[in-house]
């Protein structure tokens, strides 16, 4: 009954619904995408959400964070435990573990084991290149996503299936050179446009199995209202982390590439 209007949806139906209860994922970051995302996993029905984040829910987050308030912010609460404390009563039904603590090489592939799909809310590219390592090696999908100013970017990479994050862009840009949302700013709208994004992935992803052919990367722009549908390129068969396995960004340091700009749709968001 509470979810009648997604069993009613063709797409999704009773069945769907029960792989979607049975599932696990992981929200990697809860900020502007991972916050919103962790909304529409658990609303729903996702059986259980982890939600790791190394941040205390501030002032000002609340322009476009929706799972925090006010009471957030004057007890200072990591935003991973305020998301399941707003999602426990949103929710009851889903089981949501959360994690204050940094995804760093030591803890990555302990914080993606387990899970059906892990959604990036991460705001930080090099934290992506760790993901997408942990991901590979461990064979589990997850969702890119990244939002900044009016615009943001997202798509499905399943292991194997799609490109990785390093077949589009082999290597991070240097430290400082991606804009970030605290320089340039990003609109409320565009950070849940972008999350609506990655959860509908994750929920088709949950559902079917399936993923677009060809792979694509969805791009919005609130302000200029503009959706943008690009086909990516196949898989580089060698690419040194889901064709040769190396993942470097598991080991010490990883192997960033220093200072170089990025002129791919992956290297421009933070
Ligand atoms: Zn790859």
């Amino acid at each position: 009954m509470r979810h009648s209007r997604q069993t009613v949806f063709p797409g999704i139906g009773p069945a769907g619904q029960a792989r979607i209860r049975s599932a696990r994922a992981l929200v990697a970051g809860c900020g502007g995408l991972g916050a919103e995302a962790a909304s529409l996993l658990a609303r729903a029905g996702v059986g259980f959400l982890r939600i790791v984040d190394r941040d205390v829910v501030e002032i000002t987050n609340l322009q476009r964070q929706a799972l925090f308030d006010e009471d957030d912010v004057r007890e200072r609460r990591p935003k991973a435990v305020a998301a399941a404390r707003r999602l426990a009563r949103v929710a009851s039904d889903v089981a949501v573990e959360p994690v204050f603590a940094e995804i760093a090489p030591g803890s990555v592939l302990g914080l993606v084991a387990g899970v059906d799909v892990v959604v990036d809310g991460l705001d930080n590219l090099e934290g992506r290149y760790l993901l997408n390592d942990a991901c590979v090696r461990e064979g589990i999908p997850w969702v890119y996503g990244a939002s900044i100013g009016s615009e943001g970017v997202s798509a499905l990479v399943v292991p194997g299936r799609t490109p990785c994050l390093r077949c589009l862009e082999p290597d991070p840009p240097g430290p400082g050179v991606s804009p970030t949302c605290a320089t340039e700013g990003v609109l409320g709208p565009a950070a849940h446009a972008v999350a609506s994004l990655e959860a509908a992935q994750a929920l088709r992803w949950l559902v079917t199995r399936e993923v677009p052919d060809p792979p694509v990367l969805v791009s919005v722009d609130v302000w200029r209202l503009a959706f943008h549908r690009a086909e990516l390129p196949p898989r580089n068969p060698s690419c040194r982390c889901c064709g040769e396995r190396r993942f470097e960004f598991l080991g010490a340091g990883g192997d960033p590439a220093g200072g170089r700009a990025s002129r791919s749709p992956f290297g421009q968001r933070s």
